[in-house]
C-alpha cells in the first residue's frame, strides 16, 4: 500500500515536470510568431490576417506601425523568455525529485536482495559484478529516466508542434525546412551507436593497459629481483600505444561527424533564410515569416541532435535492466523478519520456532553434495548433542568439517537426511531464529572497518561496556587491545590497523562469545594462534555456560580432545565416535593423529 502510494506520488511529479517542460516548449515557440507579428506589423505596417496570436495580443495593446508596439512585443517575449526558463527550471527540479527517488529505492532494493542471495547462489558471483550492477547499471537507469522520461517526451512535443506551426504558415516552405532533419536523426542515432561500441573499445585497452600497470607495481620485487624492467617497460609501452591508437582514432571519427553535421545544420539554416528570402520577395511570404522560420529551424534541429542521443542510449538501458533483473530475481532467502546478523528476535515467545534454547541437536543421516561438485561431501553422517554437551570434530583437510556447519547454518540443504532441533527440521525453523541461536567464528573471520569494540559487538548489539571486555578477555584479546593506544576504539579494517590472522581470530572468538547463542561453532578457529593462546581459549571454550552445545572442529587434536563426544571425518564419512580416552584406546585414525601429534 505504502509502495502503491509512493509510486503514485511519483509519477504526480513526473507529470508535473512533463506538463512544465511542455509549456517551456509552447512559450519558446511562441516568440517566432511574436517576432514574425512584429516584423510585419510594426515594422512594415502590413495587415496580418488569420493570426489568433494577433487578435490575442490586440486584446492587451492594439499592434500597429511604430515603435509603441515594437517596444509592447519585446516586452511580451521577454516575459514569454522568463516564464519558459522558470518552466524549465522547476521541471528541472521535479524531474531530479522523481529520479532520485526510483533510483533510490531501486539502489537500496539491489543492495538488499544481494544481502538476501542464498549463499549457494552469493558464492557463484562475482564482487566486482555485483558492485557494477549496484553502481554503474543502476546509473544508466537513473540517466536514462532523468532524460529519456522527461526530455524525450519534451523533445519529440517541441519537434511535432513546431513543425505542425510551421505547417500552418506554409505547407511547402515547412517541407523544405525541414528536409535535413530525418538524416540528421538518423545519422546522429548511427553515430552514437558507433561511437559507444569505439568508446568500449577505448576502455578495454585503458583497462588493459592499467592492469599491466598494477600487476608490475604489485610484483615490483620479482620485476627488481630478475631484472625484468625491460620487459614491463615494453609491456606497459605496448599497451599504452594501443590505447592511444584507439583514443585517437574515437577523436578523428569524432571530430569528423560533428564537422559534417554542423555543416549541413547551418546549411539548412543558411537555405531557409535564403530561398525563404526569394519567397518573400516573390511575395509567398512574409519577411516575419522568414525570421520566423529560420527560428524554428533552430529549434527543430538542435533537439534532433539531442534525441539522437537518448535513443542510442536505450540499448545500454535495456542491458542495465537485464542485469537488474537478474539480480531481483535471483533466488533469496527467505527471511520474513529481519536480518541484522544473527540477533535474536525480540518477542521470543511469540514464536512458535523462536526458543530453540535446550532442545537437542541431531544430524540424522546426513548426505550433501554442491550443486558444482558431483562428488559427495559428506555421507550418511549421524550424531546427537544435547545442551551442555561439547562435540568435536576432526578430520583432514577437504574431510567435510566446514559443509557441516554450512548445513547447520541452512546455508545449503542436505541432499538426504535431516538436521533437526528439538524435533523440528531446520529448514521450518525460520532462518533469523536459527541463527540468532547459532554463532560460528569462522576461520576466516570477516571485520568491518568499524572500531574492537564495535566488532565485537556485532552479534549483540545492546551489549554493555563490561559485557565487551569480559568476552574479550576470555577470548585472550584483551591485553593485546591495551597495548593499542586507543585500546578497544581502534579502528580496524580498510582505514585503520591491521591485526594479525590470530589476533582476528581471537576478535571472533570474542564476538561469538558475547553473542551467547545456544549453539557455538568453532570452524577450525585456532589455527593462527600460538600453543599458549590455545590453551588459554581452549579453557574460555571450556567455561562456556553448561546450558549450550559447542562444537569445536579442528584438525588439531589438542582442540577437540576435552568434547564429550568426538567424531573422526574422513571423506565425508565419520569414521569414529567417542570421547578421547576412548578413542586413544582403540586401533584407528584418531590414534593415529595422536601418536603423530605427540612425536611433535
Ligand atoms: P574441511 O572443512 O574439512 O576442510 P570442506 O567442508 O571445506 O572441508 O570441504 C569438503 C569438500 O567440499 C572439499 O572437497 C571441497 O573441495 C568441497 N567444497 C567445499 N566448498 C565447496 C563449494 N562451495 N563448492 C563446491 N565444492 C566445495
Amino acid at each position: 500500500m505504502q509502495q502503491k502510494k509512493r509510486s503514485f506520488k511519483i509519477i504526480l511529479v513526473y507529470i508535473a515536470s512533463i506538463t512544465l517542460l511542455l509549456l517551456k516548449q509552447v512559450l519558446l515557440a511562441t516568440t517566432p510568431l511574436i517576432l514574425n507579428i512584429m516584423i510585419d506589423a510594426s515594422v512594415l505596417g502590413k495587415e496580418i490576417k488569420n493570426s489568433y496570436l494577433l487578435t490575442l495580443i490586440n486584446m492587451v495593446t492594439k499592434v500597429e506601425k511604430g515603435m509603441h508596439s515594437i517596444i509592447v512585443l519585446s516586452i511580451i517575449i521577454l516575459i514569454l523568455f522568463i516564464l519558459a526558463y522558470l518552466a524549465s527550471y522547476i521541471s528541472d527540479i521535479l524531474n531530479a525529485l522523481a529520479t532520485e527517488n526510483i533510483t533510490k529505492s531501486l539502489r537500496d532494493k539491489v543492495h538488499s536482495n544481494i544481502q538476501r542471495f542464498t549463499y549457494e547462489h552469493y558464492v557463484k558471483q562475482q564482487t566486482g559484478d555485483l558492485i557494477q550492477r549496484c553502481t554503474s547499471n543502476i546509473e544508466t537507469i537513473r540517466r536514462t529516466l532523468n532524460h529519456f522520461v522527461v526530455h524525450g517526451i519534451g523533445i519529440i512535443f517541441s519537434i511535432v508542434y513546431i513543425f505542425v506551426v510551421m505547417m500552418n504558415q506554409s505547407v511547402k516552405f515547412s517541407l523544405l525546412s525541414s528536409v535535413t532533419v530525418p538524416i540528421i536523426l538518423a545519422s546522429c542515432i548511427f553515430f552514437f551507436i558507433y561511437m559507444k561500441k569505439l568508446n568500449e573499445k577505448a576502455y578495454k585497452k585503458e583497462a588493459f593497459m592499467t592492469s599491466v600497470a598494477q600487476e608490475n607495481l604489485s610484483g615490483v620485487r620479482v620485476v627488481k629481483a630478475f631484472a625484468m624492467q625491460n620487459y614491463e617497460k615494453q609491456k606497459f609501452e605496448n599497451a599504452s600505444s594501443e590505447y592511444k591508437k584507439m583514443i585517437l582514432k574515437a577523436n578523428f571519427v569524432d571530430s569528423l561527424f560533428w564537422a559534417v553535421i554542423d555543416a549541413v545544420t547551418f546549411a539548412q539554416i543558411m537555405f531557409v533564410t535564403i530561398y525563404g528570402s526569394y519567397l518573400a520577395y516573390l511575395g509567398e511570404l512574409t519577411v516575419g515569416q522568414v525570421v520566423a522560420f529560420s527560428q524554428y529551424v533552430v529549434m527543430l534541429i538542435f533537439p534532433v541532435r539531442h534525441l539522437a542521443r537518448i535513443i542510442s542510449n536505450v540499448s545500454r538501458l535495456s542491458v542495465s535492466i537485464k542485469r537488474i533483473r537478474e539480480v531481483l530475481n535471483a533466488p533469496k532467502e527467505d527471511l520474513e523478519k529481519d536480518f541484522s546478523m544473527g540477533t535474536l528476535p525480540q518477542n521470543n515467545a511469540e514464536n512458535c520456532n523462536s526458543n530453540l534454547a535446550g532442545k537437542p541437536l541431531v544430524f540424522d543421516g546426513v548426505s550433501f553434495a554442491y550443486a558444482n561438485n558431483e562428488q559427495q561431501v559428506l555421507h550418511n553422517v549421524s550424531f546427537k548433542a544435547v545442551a551442555g554437551q561439547m562435540i568435536g570434530v576432526i578430520g583432514k583437510t577437504g574431510s567435510g568439517k566446514t559443509s557441516l556447519i554450512y548445513l547447520l547454518e541452512n546455508l545449503y540443504s542436505p541432499s538426504n537426511g535431516s538436521i533437526k532441533i528439538g524435533g523440528v527440521d531446520i529448514s521450518e525453523i525460520d532462518l533469523p531464529t536459527l541463527r540468532a541461536h547459532t554463532a560460528v567464528v569462522w576461520q576466516e573471520p570477516f571485520l568491518y572497518s568499524k572500531t574492537i569494540k564495535e566488532n565485537i559487538r556485532i552479534g549483540r548489539p545492546d551489549a554493555t561496556d563490561e559485557d565487551v571486555l569480559e568476552a574479550s578477555k576470555r577470548a585472550a584479546l584483551h591485553k593485546d587491545v591495551m597495548e593499542f593506544e586507543k585500546g578497544y576504539d581502534t579502528l580496524v579494517g580498510e582505514n585503520g590497523i591491521t591485526l594479525s590472522g590470530g589476533q582476528k581470530q581471537r576478535l571472533a572468538i570474542a564476538r561469538a562469545l558475547l553473542k551467547d547463542a545456544y549453539i557455538i561453532v568453532f570452524d577450525d578457529s585456532l589455527s593462527s594462534v600460538d600453543t599458549a593462546t590455545d590453551a588459554q581459549i581452549r579453557e574460555a571454550i571450556s567455561t562456556i555456560k553448561d546450558d549450550k552445545i559447542v562444537i569445536v572442529i579442528s584438525h588439531r587434536l589438542s582442540s577437540v580432545k576435552n568434547a564429550d563426544k568426538i567424531l573422526v571425518l574422513e571423506k565425508g564419512h565419520v569414521i569414529q565416535e567417542g570421547n578421547h580416552e576412548e578413542l586413544i584406546n582403540i586401533a584407528g585414525t584418531y590414534k593415529t593423529i595422536y601418536e603423530e601429534q605427540n612425536a611433535i
